[in-house]
Order: C-alpha cells, then structure tokens, then sequence
C-alpha cells in the first residue's frame, strides 16, 4: 500500500526486506518468502483482507492453511484476512491492536481472533504450544 502510495519506493522495500532475511538468518529462522502489494489500484486482490499474497504463497508452497496463523494487529485486515482464507489468527495488542479491539471493533465484529497476545514474541509462543 505504502508503494502504491508513493510513500515507499520498491527499491527501499527491497533493502527492508533483506534487513529482515538478515535479522532472522542470524537468529537461525529461514523465511520461504515474501511477497507484498505494489499496486496503485483499490481494492487490490493481494491487499489484506484479500487473499491474494496468500494464493501466492499457496502456489508456490505446500501450506496447510487451516494449521496456519495470521498475525497482526489489525483486526479489519489481518483477523479478516484469516476469516477469509479459512487459518487461525493471534491479534496483538502492540501497534494498532488494541485499538483494533475497542474503538475500531465494529469494523470486524463478526470475526474472533484464535489468540489475543500481548506482543509478537508471545504470539508465536502461542502459536508454537497451543
Ligand atoms: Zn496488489
């Protein structure tokens, strides 16, 4: 979205996206991918809570979607998004998570998270001994 903004140039996503292979490479975590939403166009199939980076990773990998979570902080994008294709979600608070559980809940309200972490480490701690 930032991209199709203008306000992320593709060139500097790329230097973020290696940063982020770097960091997890040094804790030892292999990312199988990436994928991300350079369109200008709205709504864009692949912009969250359309599924359209998700049926990217699908053709790609053999993912069983049901075992899968989605994290996130926003309840009208990532909860939805894990609603939609079917995974178990964990909200977290950091960010725009709590928001996303008080003031802006009606604009998910049909949708429960699987988990509500207080951060990311515990969410993948959750998602990891469930
Ligand atoms: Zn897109």
């Amino acid at each position: 979205m930032h991209i199709g903004k203008g306000l992320l140039t593709y060139e500097e996503y790329l230097r973020q996206e290696k940063r982020v292979i770097n960091i997890a490479e040094t804790a030892g975590v292999v990312i199988d991918g990436f994928y991300c939403c350079p369109h200008r166009m709205t709504p864009c199939e692949c912009r969250k809570p359309l599924p359209g980076m998700v049926n990217q990773a699908k053709s790609s990998y053999d993912i069983d979607i049901s075992n899968s979570y989605v994290f996130g902080d926003m309840g009208c994008s990532d909860m939805l998004l894990a609603h939609h294709i079917g995974s178990k979600s964990i909200l977290v608070r950091t960010g725009v998570g709590e928001g996303s559980l008080t003031a802006f809940r009606h604009t998910w309200a049909d949708v429960e998270p699987t988990f509500i972490a207080d951060n990311i480490l515990e969410a993948v701690k959750m998602a990891i001994y469930e």
